[in-house]
């Protein structure tokens, strides 16, 4: 039985790699001689323990997390931490400061505000955010309790080189969009969070990295499932993990070991994403409106000249078995995203692809 060879552009949930699609196929009704599957089996069990020590464990070796930081893996997806990141780090009267690049920091930004004081210290709106502020021009709060900003913008495709100066305050990031997808100073944050629906998972589960000393210091009267300390004591079983979702984070994590890890996907990512824009920048007919500078290597947003267009190129793209790209519903125009989960032989057939459509229609 094989599976039908699409390649699915959607910005998540996304392409997993064909061989931890396969391993979780061989493993589903026998996890390893026990006789039951991993959708069967208690989360307090030996066997599922193992799956969560050991997933934790290639999670910390990729991205060398320093031993004083605590990685959680937590339902409710990405959201969920615009809420979890105020109610554990910000006092009702204490200021966060947020920096406003697009879609994803101004709904952290819109759920802050319900939670606390949210000052904007930088803000990429008055040109469309289609470039990203420079970290030195960030008019920062000293009294600032943090310092959010979102290092991969998934609908506007922006990216942020490297990691941000803050001057000592410290730093929460929103890594949904570019997690494993390359290294990352980890010692530079106070908090990681990432939905695992793009480059390392299934939805359903986020890895959330938070500095010790920043753990059981929540508001008090929260509901307890939003304290990052009652699941760092509870090892991420404080009620019933999504243990499946779980379970296949860790194929990934072993497969990204396998293949070399986050400096692998570096170099996989860049090959991908400068292939895409070498395409749309040798023509006049795709435009990529993002300042070159902040480019993603994961989103790539582009335009026809007619957006009319659009629906025959999704269509044409479709029977082709090049899928799930059109731009996201608020902005429109097409995407392409290119996670850890698509291959170099994806973006060359989609490159192909517009190279040919352009040939008819341009
Ligand atoms: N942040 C970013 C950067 C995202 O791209 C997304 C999902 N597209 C989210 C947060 C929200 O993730 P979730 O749907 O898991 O809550």
């Amino acid at each position: 039985m094989s599976r039908t060879p699409v390649y699915n552009f959607g910005a998540g949930p996304a392409m997993l790699p064909r061989a931890v699609m396969e391993q979780a196929r061989a493993e589903f009704l026998d996890w390893h001689g026990t006789g039951m599957s991993v959708v069967e089996m208690s989360h307090r069990s030996r066997h599922f323990v193992a799956i969560a020590e050991q997933s934790e464990a290639d999670l910390r070796g990729l991205l060398a997390i320093p031993d004083n930081y605590r990685v959680l893996f937590l339902q409710g997806g990405a959201s969920t931490q615009f809420a979890m990141v105020p109610l554990n780090l910000l006092a009702e009267d204490d200021t966060a400061d947020y920096v406003n690049t697009g879609y994803w920091s101004g709904k952290a930004i819109k759920e802050a505000k319900r939670l606390g004081r949210v000052h904007v210290a930088a803000s990429s709106e008055a040109e469309n955010f289609l470039t990203l502020p420079k970290d030195k021009d960030w008019q920062l709060s000293e009294d600032a309790k943090y310092v959010y900003y979102t290092s991969n913008e998934t609908i506007g495709g922006l990216e942020f080189p490297s990691v941000p100066e803050t001057g000592g305050l410290p730093l929460v990031c929103d890594m949904t969009s570019n997690f494993l997808t390359r290294p990352v100073d980890v010692s530079r944050y106070a908090v990681i969070f990432a939905g695992a629906q793009k480059n390392f998972g299934p939805s359903g589960i986020a890895a959330v990295i938070v500095r010790e000393d920043l753990i059981g210091r929540a508001r008090p009267g929260i509901p307890s499932l939003y304290d990052y300390a009652v699941h760092a004591e509870a090892n991420s079983m404080s009620n019933t993990p999504p243990t499946f979702s779980w379970y296949l984070c860790g194929l990934m994590f072993r497969w990204i070991v396998g293949e070399g890890g986050v400096d692998a996907m570096q170099a996989r990512s860049l090959e991908r994403s400068r292939a895409l824009y070498a395409a749309i920048d040798a023509s006049d007919f795709y435009q990529n409106p993002v300042d070159p500078r902040f480019r993603s290597r994961l989103n790539i947003p582009f335009t026809l000249p007619d957006p009319a267009l659009e629906k025959t190129f999704l269509e044409e793209a479709g029977e082709v078995g090049l899928v799930t790209l059109e731009g996201h519903r608020s902005v429109g125009g097409l995407r392409a995203s290119l996670y850890n989960g698509m291959t170099m032989e994806g973006v060359r057939a989609l490159v192909d692809f517009m190279r040919e459509f352009e040939r008819r229609h341009g």
